[in-house]
Order: structure tokens, then sequence, then C-alpha cells
């Protein structure tokens, strides 16, 4: 092996220890084994509510139309106030995968995009180590403006956006939706039980199947818990049938 490729393999490697991956398949053989996990869960989702947006165009022009409805929002004062832009969504507008986090931080305010910062970076390893990349998912976020100090969204400014999040989902239509973190699952699945327990279950979203795993923020401060997402990712791409 040349130095350049053994410089890429070695780039490649890190990557994937940053994400959390513990372990590699050996060539040939399933790297993984879903079985623990219990088929079918419990199903808390509400059906998105319907919106005139989604009847003709496609997904790229619903999310045109809602992106535009969303940089025009004002219902949360404090938060219209202080952004830069609001941070719609980025990535394939018919992407079987969608990962759905909290609300942007000053990266994401900053640039219109999410998860581009620190915990974004950590997101794009993980992704990376699970053979996809962003533009092959869609990436959102419960919250479109970023939070003041980055505290956590309260209920009245989720509530201000479920219709928003809830027309994306309507109009991507993914099959599988993976929650990332505490603020994502609970608004998603309507529920206050905490991630821990949220974690290895499925459950449904309209119809997608929803996985929820912690959020990379919460990596960045605990990497030991690097191995639990990898664990969860796994399980998500078998299900999916991405072999890694
Ligand atoms: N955290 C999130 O939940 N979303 C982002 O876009 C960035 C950080």
């Amino acid at each position: 092996m040349d130095a350049r490729s053994t410089r890429a393999l070695k780039q490649r490697l890190e990557s994937l220890a940053d994400a959390g991956v513990t372990s590699l398949p050996r060539a040939g053989r399933r790297p993984h084994d879903a079985g623990a996990m219990p088929v079918a869960e419990a199903v808390p989702a509400q059906p998105p509510a319907a919106g005139p947006q989604t009847a003709a165009g496609g997904p790229s022009h619903a999310l045109a139309i809602l992106r535009q409805q969303v940089a025009d929002c004002t219902r949360c004062p404090e938060l219209a106030a202080a952004r830069t832009q609001t941070v719609f969504g980025v990535g394939d507008p018919a992407a079987r995968l969608c990962f759905f986090g909290e609300a942007p931080g000053a990266d994401e305010d900053a640039t219109g995009e999410p998860f581009v910062g620190r915990a974004g970076q950590l997101l794009t390893k993980i992704i990376e180590a699970c053979t996809l990349s962003r533009d092959q998912v869609y990436i959102l976020n419960v919250l479109k403006c970023r939070p003041p100090g980055n505290r956590t969204p309260e209920a009245d400014e989720v509530a201000n956006c479920r219709g928003f999040f809830e027309r994306q989902f309507e109009a991507i239509a993914p099959e599988f939706i993976c929650c990332l973190g505490t603020t994502a699952a609970h608004a998603l699945l309507q529920t206050n039980e905490p991630i821990g327990k949220l974690r290895r279950r499925w459950f449904t979203y309209g119809t997608a199947q929803v996985i929820c795993t912690y959020h990379p923020s919460y990596l960045l401060r605990n990497p030991a818990a690097k191995k639990d997402v990898w664990e969860d990712m796994k399980t998500l791409m078998e299900r999916m049938g991405v072999r890694l």
C-alpha cells in the first residue's frame, strides 16, 4: 500500500473511531445481529397534520413552500428577534432516513444549515460510518430558530414549530426517522420517557419507523456513550437493509 492510501485509510479509521465504531466486520460476514431488539413497539405518535402545501409538485416543491413559511415565521418573538436566519433542513427531499435534532446552535444560525458545528461534524462521521452521506439522508430539527444561549426549547416553542416539522415529514415521507436526543424524541413521540428508556425500541410515526438515540452534543460531553449510539446505528442499518 502506498503512503497516500495508508494516510487515507488512517483518516478513515480515525473517523470511524470518532463516530463510536467499536469493530469492523470481517469481509464476507454479516456484521450485526439485531435480533435482541423487539420487532414492534407501541405507537404513541400522532399522524402528521395534512397541509395544502403537499398536494402537488412533489417533496421538493412542498419543502420549498414550507421553507419560505418558516423564514417568515415570528410566532416565538424571542427567537425571531435573536435569530440571524431560520434553519430549515438539508438533504435529499426523498430520503429514506431523516435525522431529527433539537434546534440550531450558533454555527447553524450563522450558516442556515443544521448540524454543521462540532456536534454536526460528529453526526456527519456517524452518518459516514453507516456508509451513507449527508446528501443521502435528510437532517432537520424540532426548532428552526436558535434558542438564546443554546438553552433547551420551551414547550410553547416546540408547539409553535410542530406544524412545520410535521409537514416536513409529511412531504419527505421517510421510511425511517432517527430521533437525536430527548427534545426530538419527546416532540415526535409525544412522551416524557427518558431517552435511555426510549433507546433500543421501535416506534412508528405515520408510516415511518422511528428509533431514538443520544444527541451528538451529549456524545461530545460523554464519549463513552458513542458505543451505544453505534449499537443503535447498527440496529437501524440492519432494518434498512444497509450492509455495514
Ligand atoms: N444541535 C441540534 O440539535 N441541531 C443542530 O442543528 C445543531 C446542534
